[in-house]
């Protein structure tokens, strides 16, 4: 019987040491995930269960130290491909994880990576996430209270409408703003990667900014976990920052380039997105796999009807063109030399019809798994139930199905005034 590793991928683009990473992830999920899903599911509030399973991941697989160079002990991992290599295992036990364990380091691409080194930043909080034995937590502090998508819609407000404001004063910045819904909130955060503007009001790029801030800063307070639908293993609340001082130093890049960067962040995000996607697909697959082998209808096991083989060959042409779409938009982040920076608007738009398909892809993948199931689809024990309330905000976050046509078609078509 073929597994989910029999779905196309191209190996050629994935290293000895992805394929590690992976196997060491897949153990994991087998062993302290997997068994534990139902319980991850109900522990939204505390994370009793989930931190410590988290932690084998973040700390002893080495996870959080994975977008960090090796100089300062971290990973050095910079390849897209190998990223989604290890998002198609982490989601494979839980998508909510994958997005926690993700999105910690999310928020320093924009100093870690090789093409954008920011040296000293990299020294400054590097090693809060390598030199330790603990789980430390980074959180993408983007979205505000006002608008998510307002904030990730670079090129047509570029900053305008960005309610997160960092003022300077002397060598410092002052910040305020109320953030919500950031992956990693809820109290869990141990330093945050915040978008704001230092120019409320106005549109430009120049004043687009991303600034770190460490949680314990005077005047950062984190709210309780919201309760979701579903990834109950990734905290959300709200974050409010009140005259919060910080080094001017804790700016990413600086002018314009703060901006630039987080196109490329917002392109990786999208095609992480898949990942995710693909993880969770995986795990339908196999559970489909159980119940049409097992489940007899009308005298016969319901892969051998005729019009159920139909439904099983259209989900696996969606898991299939979705697996091929996200390894190829990652594999074009990773070589700009062929496919130009990954900032560039180009591949923004690119990217996000990968999560605009991917992300959608995964829902109907959910819906029509269930709806092969019958009643054990949508029962807590057969599992495919809580993979159905996890996947969709998948579609929602990033500003959600709208800013991906939009970005899509603003490139395509070049649009001026969407
Ligand atoms: C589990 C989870 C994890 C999350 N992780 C993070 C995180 O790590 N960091 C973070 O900052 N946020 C995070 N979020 C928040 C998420 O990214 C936002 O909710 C999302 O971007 C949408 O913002 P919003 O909810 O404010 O909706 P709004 O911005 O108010 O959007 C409302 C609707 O308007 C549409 N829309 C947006 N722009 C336009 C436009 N120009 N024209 C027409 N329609 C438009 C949107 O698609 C949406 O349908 C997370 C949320 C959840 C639930």
């Amino acid at each position: 019987m073929p597994t989910y590793e029999n779905i196309a991928r191209p190996e050629e683009w994935i290293t000895d040491t992805d394929r590690q990473v992976a196997a060491a992830i897949r153990k994991w999920v087998d062993e302290d995930v997997w068994p534990n899903r139902h319980k991850i599911d109900d522990d939204w509030r505390g994370h009793e269960i989930v931190k410590p399973i988290m932690k084998k991941l973040m700390v002893d697989i080495g996870y959080q130290r994975g977008i960090w160079p090796e100089q300062i002990g971290g990973l050095g991992a910079s390849s897209c491909v190998g990223f989604v290599v290890c998002c198609e295992e982490i989601a494979r036990g839980d998508s909510g994880m994958c997005t926690a364990a993700n999105c910690c380091g999310w928020p320093f691409m924009h100093i870690a990576l090789p093409w954008h080194r920011n040296d000293r930043l990299v020294e400054k909080f590097g090693p809060m996430f390598c030199d330790t034995d603990e789980m430390v937590m980074g959180c993408p502090a983007i979205t505000d209270a006002r608008s998510g998508s307002d904030v990730e819609n670079i090129d047509a407000t570029h900053g305008q409408y960005i309610q997160t404001r960092a003022e300077r004063d002397g060598g410092d910045w002052i910040i305020n703003g109320h953030k919500l819904w950031c992956t990693n909130s809820g109290g869990l955060a141990d330093i945050f990667g915040v978008f704001c503007t230092t120019r409320p009001g106005v549109e430009d790029d120049e004043a687009f900014a991303l600034i770190y801030v460490p949680a314990d800063t005077p005047g950062v307070t984190q709210g309780k976990p919201y309760r979701k639908a579903g990834m109950s293993a990734d905290f959300n609340g709200d974050i409010w920052f009140e005259n919060v001082r910080v080094p001017a130093e804790n700016r990413a890049q600086g002018p314009g380039l703060d901006a630039q960067y987080a196109r490329e962040m917002i392109s990786w995000g999208n095609v992480m997105t898949g990942g995710y996607a693909l993880g969770s697909m995986n795990r339908v697959y196999e559970i489909l796999v159980a119940w049409v082998n097992n489940r007899v209808v009308a005298g016969k096991t319901l892969k051998e009807h005729s019009i159920i083989a139909g439904h099983l060959g259209e989900i696996m042409t969606l898991i299939e063109v979705v697996k091929s779409d996200t390894y190829c938009k990652a594999r074009m982040l990773d070589r700009p030399d062929l496919y130009g920076p990954g900032h560039s608007r180009e591949m923004l738009a690119k990217t996000r019809s990968t999560k605009l398909f991917a992300s959608d892809a995964l829902t109907t993948v959910c819906n029509q798994a269930m709806d092969l199931m019958g009643a054990a689809g949508y029962a807590h024990e057969y599992d495919l139930e809580k993979i159905w309330r996890d996947s969709k905000i998948m579609s929602l976050w990033m500003g959600g199905r709208s800013l991906c046509r939009l970005d899509t078609a603003r490139w395509y078509f070049e649009c001026e005034d969407v």
